[in-house]
């Protein structure tokens, strides 16, 4: 029997529909949610992003300001436009679109931004507040949408043995943490390019979440039968039956949902739930605010 497939798109859509009851709320209060997204350069990817993050806005009701600049952008002229959306009462989620060409310190412009308005969650406080178990910070979106999916399964997590590949600051390391976290209560094995015998450690995954950016990397051999699988990754591929001449494809080998128990597909899974917890970083962000 097949894995039972997760759709991320319809959790998405649900996940906006429960944030309306809060953004009408709040619109009762004359305070609309509002995000302002600063996007540098003309990299298309970051584009379609940009524009499905800005459609997802339209969709739920939130106001989105989106501040396009020159890829010869300097740091400083960066900086102090997130600072002035800082000090715009009116604005309450700020995103700064990765990737941002070289010479700028990606680092140096997260610091930069308030950390209530933070709504990617990458501000070190807010990263820090994870370690601590202090949920009144904001969670990235790629990390809280996978806890999202798992607790929409209604996995028991606690006690399980989960699996994450891919140690990254926004997806790999904070999701680690959140599962491993008092109350979630996995056990946790974070591997890496550095790391051995991948392939026994996979096997062994209750949960394996693949969060690489390597196209099938994840070999369906590898999966633990009736196992969770979730797919992070999004790698676009060559494809010459497709009229585009490529199509989008997972970490992990589409043979695996004939293994697992439950997966995510790619697209369609992480992916939209990431938008969704993005919108639900943003309203959150405008509660506290007022
Ligand atoms: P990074 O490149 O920052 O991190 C990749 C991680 O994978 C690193 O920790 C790296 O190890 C590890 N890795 C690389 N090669 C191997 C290997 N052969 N074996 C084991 N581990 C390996 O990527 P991100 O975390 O930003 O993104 C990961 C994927 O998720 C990408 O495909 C990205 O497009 C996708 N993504 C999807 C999102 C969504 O909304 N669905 C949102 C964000 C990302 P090391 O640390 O040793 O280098």
């Amino acid at each position: 029997m097949g894995a039972a497939i997760i759709d991320g798109k319809a959790l998405g859509i649900e996940i906006e529909k429960g944030l309306s009851e809060r953004i009408r709320f709040l619109s009762e209060r004359e305070v609309t949610p509002h995000l302002a997204v600063i996007i540098v350069g003309d990299d298309p990817a970051s584009h379609v992003y940009v524009r499905n993050k800005e459609r997802a806005c339209e969709r739920v009701g939130i106001a989105s300001t989106r501040i396009d600049l020159a890829s010869d952008v300097n740091q400083e002229d960066l900086i102090s436009a997130v600072q002035k959306l800082n000090s715009d009462e009116s604005v309450h989620g700020i995103l700064v679109q990765s990737p941002l060409p070289n010479g700028i310190d990606e680092i140096a412009v997260i610091e930069a931004i308030e950390p209530t308005k933070d709504v990617d969650g990458f501000h070190p406080s807010n990263l820090g507040r994870i370690v601590m178990g202090d949920r009144n910070g904001l969670i990235p979106c790629t990390p809280s949408a996978v806890m999202e999916i798992l607790r929409h399964s209604g996995l028991e997590l606690g006690g399980k043995r989960a699996v994450v590949i891919g140690r990254s600051r926004i997806v790999g390391m904070p999701l680690s943490i959140l599962l491993a976290q008092k109350g979630a209560d996995s056990t946790v094995t974070i591997a890496h390019s550095k790391t051995k015998s991948l392939e026994e450690i996979c096997r062994e995954a209750d949960i394996l979440i693949a969060a690489v950016g390597r196209p099938e990397m994840v070999k369906s051999s590898w999966i633990k039968p009736g196992s969770t699988v979730i797919d992070v990754g999004i790698n676009r591929i060559n494809d010459d039956s497709r009229s585009s001449g490529t199509r989008l494809v997972g970490d992990v080998e589409d043979g695996a949902k004939e293994i697992a128990g439950i997966i995510t597909p790619v697209p369609g899974g992480v992916g939209p739930m990431t938008i969704a917890m993005l919108m639900s970083n943003t309203v959150l962000a405008a509660e506290k605010g007022h």
